[in-house]
């Protein structure tokens, strides 16, 4: 599983930083979290599957978020996609992408549908689920909650022992169903682990938020945005600074924290600022890059 934090610009683009995007590769389907301007020229310029885009994940309305779907809509139908597109987002998502399919004159070769949706909601997909909570944004906002089920599987040496080698027993015992075998029981706990499923949480846009805490708990990745150095905080309402996403992230206790929506004011190696005022409050953060790659590694058995 790989993440990638396509764009990572605030509200204006910079030379470094294109607007918000972000994408995460499952098992091969693309799901897009945002679609700033400059997000399609970007999966391209970097391979990263643009075809294979299932889903699109809007965090709020505001334009740096969502201002690169008519091109992205476009170009996908040019290429001759056939299959159907998903797009979510909070209330208000289908007015507002309907008034952007009804912007100029374009056929479609595949189908779009759109769905509001709030928090409590979870869209679910092949091996995972996809929750939005509320943030604080002035505005109706989320964040999202990418989460793997549970992984089963069976220990190979264990099964060995059990003489079970390839019985079609093992789905049952990966159902959790106990089987007789050889004269004897066994229980599912004897022979499978179960690994708990990954976990990505992106932030949107939002002032430091506790319901960030709460859904972001235990991620592998949370990508939070860190508009500005602290001492900018209070000129920049319904955002965090790079010290309270960090405190997020330590609240939270993920794994790894990557800051994202920078302000162009920290251009070049002004970035390096942000990067370490967060890192002393949580050394596992990273400066989000256009494009850079991070890659989710599955659990060990518990
Ligand atoms: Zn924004
Ligand atoms: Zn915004």
């Amino acid at each position: 599983m790989e993440v990638f934090t396509v764009g990572t610009s605030s509200a204006v683009p910079s030379k470094e930083r294109d607007l918000p995007a972000n994408l995460i590769n499952y098992k091969g389907e693309r799901i897009l979290f945002d679609c700033g301007e400059g997000t399609q020229k970007r999966l391209m310029m970097d391979k990263l599957g643009m075809m294979n885009i299932s889903k699109i994940f809007i965090s709020h309305w505001h334009a740096d978020h969502f201002s690169g779907l008519l091109g992205l809509i476009q170009t996908l139908e040019m290429e001759g996609r056939e299959e159907p597109l998903y797009i979510y987002g909070p209330p208000r998502t289908e007015e507002f992408t309907d008034r952007i399919l009804d912007t100029g004159y374009f056929n479609r070769s595949y189908d779009i549908f759109v769905e509001d949706i709030i928090e409590g909601e979870e869209i679910v997909g092949e091996g995972y689920r996809i929750r939005p909570f509320e943030v604080e944004h002035g505005i109706n906002a989320f964040g999202y909650v990418f989460e793997e089920e549970e992984q089963v599987k069976a220990n190979k040496e264990k099964m060995e022992n059990y003489g079970l080698g390839s019985s079609p027993k093992v789905g049952r015992l990966k159902k959790g169903e106990a089987v007789e075998h050889n004269g004897e029981t066994v229980q599912p706990g004897d022979v499978v682990e179960k690994m708990a499923g990954r976990k990505v949480v992106y932030s949107g846009d939002t002032s430091k938020c506790k319901n960030t805490v709460k859904h972001a708990k235990d991620a592998d990745l949370l990508i939070h945005e860190a508009t500005c150095l602290h001492e900018m905080i209070d000129d920049r309402r319904g955002h965090t600074s790079a010290k309270q996403a960090a405190e997020i992230a330590k609240m939270a206790d993920v794994e790894k924290l990557a800051l994202t929506h920078i302000s162009r004011r920290y251009r070049g190696n002004k970035a390096e600022e942000l990067l370490e005022e967060a890192s002393e409050i949580f050394p596992n953060s990273e400066l989000g890059e256009d494009g850079k790659k991070f890659e989710i590694k599955p659990h060990r058995p518990e």
